[in-house]
């Protein structure tokens, strides 16, 4: 048995899709085909697949948003992946609870920082409307609003800068600095912190 056989055996004939046109997914909306095409709609998915195509020794290549990416031909022979792992939540908060004299439920709660997990499918845009809505600083970034968080950090340092730390994958997961980022890795999610608003 073939090694993407295995794997379609383990995700399902529906979820791999053979010879898949990825302008639908492009940003440029380039003629290129995937050989085969896998779309990770969470962060569980995405780890679930790259320990299936390192198990599998298969050869793959992930994508967010495809505003950046340039294809050198036009069939890839490789198991193409769409991040679509778009999960933000926020893991801690430094600041002060005032409780004042308000009943229970309605006490103001001031952060003066706060720390967001955000999985590296997350676009630009869809952060900073997360930021607005959480009362959070909006930094001003160096990428298109239209990129993922995955595709964005090699090339924003002030968005490097922003990390303290980040998930990847590199043959196994893995926690590093953002001054450990290279370019082999796969952003799984980052850890940024950010001030209050106001
Ligand atoms: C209109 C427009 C304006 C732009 N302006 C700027 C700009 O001012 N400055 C700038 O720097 N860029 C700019 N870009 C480039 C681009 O927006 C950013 O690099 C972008 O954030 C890439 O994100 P993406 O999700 O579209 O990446 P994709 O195009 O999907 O991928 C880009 C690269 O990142 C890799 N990648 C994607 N996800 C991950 C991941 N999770 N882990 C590891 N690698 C990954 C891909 O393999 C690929 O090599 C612009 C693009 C457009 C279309």
């Amino acid at each position: 048995m073939d090694n993407i056989d295995l794997l379609i055996k383990e995700l399902g004939a529906h979820r791999v899709k053979y010879n898949e046109p990825l302008e639908y997914y492009l940003f440029r909306k380039d003629k290129i085909v995937a050989q085969f095409f896998y779309i990770a709609t969470n962060r569980r998915e995405l780890e679930k697949i790259l320990e299936l195509c390192s198990k599998l020794k298969i050869a793959f290549l992930v994508f967010g948003n495809g505003t950046k990416i340039i294809f050198d031909k036009e069939k890839i022979r490789k198991l193409v992946i769409r991040n679509r792992a778009a999960g933000l939540r926020i893991v801690g908060i430094k600041g002060k609870i005032d409780k004042g004299n308000l009943p229970v439920g309605k006490q103001v709660v001031g952060v003066d920082e706060a720390k967001v997990e955000i999985d590296s499918g997350v676009s630009v845009s869809i952060l900073n409307e997360y930021l607005n809505k959480q009362g959070l600083a909006v930094p001003v970034w160096q990428s298109s609003l239209n990129g993922t968080i995955g595709g964005s950090l090699l090339v924003d340092p002030r968005m490097l800068e922003k990390c303290e730390k980040i998930k990847i994958w590199d043959k196994g997961h893995q926690e590093i600095s953002p001054a450990e980022l290279r370019n082999k890795h796969i952003v799984l999610s980052v850890v940024m912190n950010f001030k209050s608003a106001v």
